[in-house]
């Protein structure tokens, strides 16, 4: 066993066979950097690139923290588009068959809000969207964020990019202070520094941009 397994890390068994049987024999650099730090509950700054394994990396922790009993939204991920936040919920899906009983709910635009609505009631454990159908749902009252423990800005340069920063300061504004937040970005520019400054709490940060 090296370090980089998965078994040196603080998660359920469960998980841990869940890992194995999905063929995730070691972790990848931006896990093994960051996983410790999510684990332990600290902010989290993460730079890294495309195909790096990011979604695991708040993934795992999230999933460790979520109360399967309470039914309302626990964890709250933010992406820049529909597809975006289609690949993450599929990994996520795939990383929660170690947790029975977790609902992941995808709030993006182009698709019909009545049927977000509806599956909103049913209770949902996570949430995975794009910042401007998240806002919708939080307008209109169908989707509360009280009880928000970890919060993921995925892509974050990207989003800032695309304009969504006032909407993503609203939103975040709806969660708890207490909240444990991880933001990953591919760039580190000076907007993205100054909402890092603004929305985590003494955050530790983790860059794998040599990596090929
Ligand atoms: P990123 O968000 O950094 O672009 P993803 O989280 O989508 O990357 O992961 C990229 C691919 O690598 C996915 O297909 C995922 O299932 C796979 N993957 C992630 N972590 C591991 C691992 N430790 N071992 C093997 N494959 C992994
Ligand atoms: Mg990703």
């Amino acid at each position: 066993m090296t370090s980089d397994s998965f078994s040196s890390l603080p998660i359920s068994s469960a998980q841990i066979a869940n890992l194995d049987s999905l063929g995730y024999k070691q972790m990848t650099a931006i896990q093994a950097q960051g996983l410790p730090h999510v684990l332990e509950g600290k902010d989290l700054i993460a730079k890294a690139k495309t195909g790096s394994g990011k979604t695991a990396t708040f993934g795992i922790g999230l999933l460790e923290r979520i109360n399967p009993r309470f039914f309302g939204a626990q964890a709250l991920v933010l992406c820049p588009t529909r597809e975006l936040a289609d690949q993450v919920g599929k990994e996520l899906r795939k990383l929660a068959r170690s947790t029975p009983n977790i609902k992941l709910v995808l709030l993006c635009g182009g698709k019909p809000f009545a049927a977000q609505k509806g599956s909103l009631e049913h209770g949902a454990h996570i949430i995975v969207g794009t910042p401007g159908r998240i806002q919708d749902h939080l307008s209109r009252g169908t989707l509360t964020l009280a009880g928000v423990q970890t919060l993921v800005l995925d892509e974050a340069d990207r989003m800032l990019d695309m304009g969504f920063a006032d909407v993503i300061n609203e939103i975040i504004e709806q969660t708890p202070k207490t909240r444990q937040t991880l933001l990953f970005s591919a760039t580190y520019p000076g907007t993205i520094k100054k909402m890092c400054a603004s929305i985590l709490n003494d955050p530790v940060t983790v860059s794998v941009e040599s990596e090929h």
